[in-house]
């Protein structure tokens, strides 16, 4: 639940702020971008000035949540860092940790006296000024929400379908186990408010296009199973991402067919990058915790959905990580 001291702590912020650029992390997802378009219309409607910032650029399938505004905007040195000095306060949402920044990392950690982040991620201490951290909520939209009514605001239609886009992505449409009454509360009253959970699935899950739904099928066709069969993986190359001409698609949605194979607890997805990188999506069911082994190997997340960043090459990567995985499921840890 948010504390009063999470309240004392936003209202401290916007007492005083009236120049807020908001950020979140690499490669945004619906929490992300619902969370700053909630947050930065409440602000807009209190008459202050709001801009949101991030390293990159809002996927197709999530643009539909800018409405009318804020924007968000590709992070540019020569535009921004200037911004980034005028503004009273830097709203990290949806991540608090420093790396996930990407190239904003180094310009936000310069002005770190004016930060304030709001995020639901496990986190071992934040370098942040002001921090409302609470890892119980579904969805950092969750606690946007909960902050703008603790100071007596109430979101308008948009906000609400941002929030609420927010919040129903983050759960898996309500069904991972991040899923709590509270979620489900919110999600009423922000249906209350206008929300609309029909257009919204369409909008985000209906809306694949020709390339995506081929390299999921080149990806689904290259899956296997682990020992034992409860760890399940498939990769895909960039020789398939051009075969399907699926450059930019994003595949972090490929796990949910894999996990759903009868008997596995682990569910991997392999991706290679260019500059010889691969991005790994690790998925679990129930207690397993995949987000102690993505640790292991420089990344993070929660305990059922986490990824990692790694160099190397991606025959060796799929090896370590795929063996890891399989005394992951064997023995719980
Ligand atoms: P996905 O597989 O959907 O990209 O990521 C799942 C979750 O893992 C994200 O919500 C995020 O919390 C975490 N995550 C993904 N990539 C990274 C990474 O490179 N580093 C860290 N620390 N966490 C990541
Ligand atoms: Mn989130």
């Amino acid at each position: 639940m948010i504390t009063p001291r999470d309240v004392a702590t936003f209202r401290s912020v916007i007492e005083r702020a009236k120049l807020y650029v908001l950020v979140t992390h690499v490669n945004p997802d619906g929490d992300a971008i619902g969370s700053q378009v909630g947050l930065g219309r409440y602000l807009l409607s209190m008459g202050f000035e709001v801009r949101i910032v991030n390293q990159d650029e809002t996927p197709h399938d999530l643009r539909f949540l800018e409405f009318d505004g804020p924007f968000t905007e590709r992070y540019d040195a020569s535009r921004h860092d200037g911004l980034l000095d005028a503004a009273d306060a830097i709203v990290l949402v949806d991540n608090s940790a420093p790396d996930r920044l990407g190239r904003m990392e180094a310009p936000v950690r310069a002005r770190t006296a004016k930060t304030l982040c709001i995020d639901h991620h496990p986190t071992r201490g934040t370098p942040w000024a002001r921090n409302v951290i609470d890892t119980s909520a579904s969805a950092t939209a969750v606690l946007i929400y909960e902050l703008v009514r603790e100071v007596g605001g109430t979101p308008d239609r948009a906000s609400a379908e941002a929030l609420y886009a927010g919040l129903a992505t983050d759960t898996g449409f309500f069904r991972f186990n991040s899923t709590s009454p509270r979620a489900f509360r919110i999600a009423a009253e922000l249906l209350e408010a206008g929300a609309e959970p029909t257009r919204c699935y369409r909008e985000v899950y209906e809306r694949n296009t020709l390339a995506y739904t081929r390299l999921l099928g080149r990806a689904l066709a290259s899956a296997s199973l682990g020992e034992g069969g409860t760890v399940a993986s498939a990769g895909i190359t960039i020789g398939m991402i051009d075969a399907c001409g699926a450059a930019g698609v994003d595949t972090s949605e490929f796990t949910t067919p894999l996990l759903a194979i009868d008997g596995v607890r682990v569910a991997i997805l392999f991706r290679e990058l260019p500059g010889g990188k691969v991005k790994v999506s690790l998925r679990s069911k129930g207690e397993l915790d995949v987000s102690l082994m993505a640790a292991e190997f420089g990344g993070g997340g929660h305990r059922n959905a986490s990824g990692i960043v790694m160099p190397g090459r991606f025959e060796e990567i799929v090896d370590r990580v795929s063996a890891r995985a399989v005394t992951l499921a064997a023995d719980g840890r």
